[in-house]
């Protein structure tokens, strides 16, 4: 069976018989976040299913952005303008960026990634688009701790989004499943 196979055999059996709760004469579930936050986290595939419970998210009660390295790249870059989304459009009145120990984004080396492409046939041209902005954002995320704390403070200084929004900065264990507190976003910001 092929991946397409497979991911539409699966959906076959879960539409003929859903859980319990998601068949069709349920209440049809609102996309507003219940707890009105938002967690921005890794695209790791060991925090799929194993992330939220650790830490008492369950379905509806979020808005969940992934990316590799619980990135922010830019002040209107594809996790800001989820954010604001999330913040305007659906209610979030709190931000969490939830790093993670033992990151592959971390081990990243901007050099053999860019080898890698060539090897599989993308272009020199093309690499040499992206070239300053790989570097800049790989060489941001080799120590997972100070990742969270700097996306934590690019979220707060953007000037998109409101002051008063918390926004925590978390790190998970990807093995144990504990989290300890980088960022803790009802401190007062310190004295500048
Ligand atoms: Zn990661």
């Amino acid at each position: 069976m092929t991946v397409l196979e497979q991911i539409l055999e699966a959906n076959r059996r879960f539409v003929a018989s859903p859980p319990s709760g998601l068949s069709p004469a349920a209440p049809k579930p609102s996309k507003l976040p219940r707890r009105q936050i938002a967690l921005l986290t890794c695209m790791d595939t060991r925090l799929v299913d194993f992330l939220e419970p650790a830490v008492g998210i369950r379905r509806q009660d979020a808005v969940v952005i992934k990316n590799a390295g619980n990135s922010v790249t830019g002040p209107f870059g594809a996790s800001i303008r989820s954010l604001l989304l999330a913040i305007f459009e659906l209610g979030v009145r709190e931000i969490l960026v939830i790093g993670h120990e033992d990151c592959g984004a971390a081990g990243a080396d901007p050099a053999a990634l860019t080898a890698k492409m060539l090897a599989r046939g993308i272009s020199a041209d093309a690499i040499k688009m992206i070239e300053g902005q790989l570097a800049a954002w790989l060489g941001n995320i080799h120590h997972p701790e100070a990742n969270v704390a700097q996306v934590v403070g690019r979220i707060h200084a953007n000037p998109l989004i409101p002051r008063e929004i918390p926004v925590h900065g978390l790190l998970f264990d990807p093995h144990g499943g504990g989290i300890r507190v980088i960022v803790d976003g009802y401190a007062p910001p310190p004295e500048k």
